[in-house]
This record gives structure tokens, sequence and C-alpha cells, in this order.
């Protein structure tokens, strides 16, 4: 069983929510968007209902988006080896975020990461406002559980798998996961459900804690 790194992105591989701070940065009307966020907390949406919802509000260009997102964005301290580690043992690491394209590949490219593959909503900037979609790994449109859906394409592929995440579009994939690295809401989450978990506040422990998983592995 080959072994598969899948992580979220937005404040797992970020520092900071990069969809939250898009929307402060662009927003038209905040007070709106917030109670959005609101709804969706209150767990009204799906957390892929809720990007569809909210990203249509803001009507500004891409390239205002990019040039946003490679000023402000900050990749977690250690990613960088964390992802090199993976590519010299050929372990496949896979972004699977819930978030938009839009800001992961700035993100990844400032990071000199562009090569890293990834999976997230799709968005198409119009004057009218970001229209979001979402598809399954068989190409049919999905409006929640996206990430769920990969973590158990990888399980049907065999894998075992090392998830990395800290809310809560994370704890579904985690608590399928076969070992799981958690910080802020989804560690908080798996403590009070007697979940086992590590928690990270960086790639550096989330690295030495790949190495002891595999080496327990006896991979
Ligand atoms: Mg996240």
């Amino acid at each position: 069983m080959a072994l598969i790194v899948q992580s979220d992105f937005d404040d797992t591989i970020t520092v900071g929510n990069v969809s939250t701070m898009v929307h402060k940065a662009f927003a038209p009307d905040l007070a709106l968007w917030q109670a959005m966020e609101d709804e969706y907390h209150a767990g009204k949406y799906s957390v892929e209902e809720s990007n569809i919802r909210e990203f249509a509000l803001i009507r500004r260009s891409r390239a205002e988006i990019e040039e946003y997102v490679r000023r402000n964005v900050v990749v977690r301290e250690g990613f960088g080896e964390f992802v090199r580690y993976c590519e010299a043992e050929n372990i496949k690491l896979v972004v699977v975020s819930s978030g938009l394209d839009l800001y992961i590949r700035p993100t990844l490219e400032k990071a000199g990461l562009a090569r890293l593959g990834f999976r997230s909503g799709n968005a198409e900037v119009t004057p009218k406002g970001i229209v979001v979609s979402y598809t399954d790994p068989q190409g049919r449109p999905l409006t929640k559980g996206f990430k769920d859906a990969y973590l158990r394409l990888h399980k049907r592929q065999g894998h075992t798998i090392f998830y990395l995440g800290d809310g809560h579009s994370d704890y579904g994939p985690a608590e399928e996961s076969d070992f799981v690295m958690a910080r802020s809401t989804l560690r908080k989450w798996m403590e009070s459900n007697g979940l086992p978990h590590t928690p990270f506040e960086d790639f550096h422990q989330a690295l030495r804690s790949l190495q002891a998983f595999r080496r327990k592995l006896g991979a």
C-alpha cells in the first residue's frame, strides 16, 4: 500500500485563511459577507455552497486578486522542505482544498512550488462576480464533500493516508485517514472526540511525524 499525503490548503499550508483574506480585501460589502459566513458557521450551507455564494459578490480582476495574493500570503514554515522530502522519497503529496485555484496557484508559484499538484474549486472571474464550481474525481459536479470525495478515491486506490488539516471541512477526511496532523479547530475537534492525531504548527514538525510514521509502517 503506497503512502499518500493529502493536505488542506487554507491555514494549513498557508499562515491564515486565504479565502477569508481575499474577502476582507475585496468584498464590496463586508457586513453582507460576514452574514453569509455566519450562516456557513451555523451549518446552513456546505463549505462549497458557501464559497459559491460568497465569491459571487467579488467583482475584481483576476490580475488584481493574484497580485494581492503574491504580496500578502505566507506559506507555513518548513513547507518547501516537506515537499522536497516527499519528492525525494517518491511519496505522492496532493493538496485538496475546498478553496479556489485562483489563489492557490499564485501562492504555490511564489513559493517556487508551481509543480505541486492540487485539487480545488474552480474559479471563473467574470465582470458579474467570481463563478465557483467543483467536480468530483470522476468529473461530476458537486456542492458538498469535495475533500471527502478525494479522500475516498485515495482509499479505494489502496493508499495509506497521512492527512494534514486545520478546520471544519477537514473533519470527515481526518476521521477516515490513517494518520492525522491537526491544528486549530480540527485539533480541538479531534481532541474532544478522542480521535488520534498529532498537533502541528509548522512543517518541520509535520516532516518529523511523517518520517516517524514511515518507520512505523516499515517503509
Ligand atoms: Mg483549512
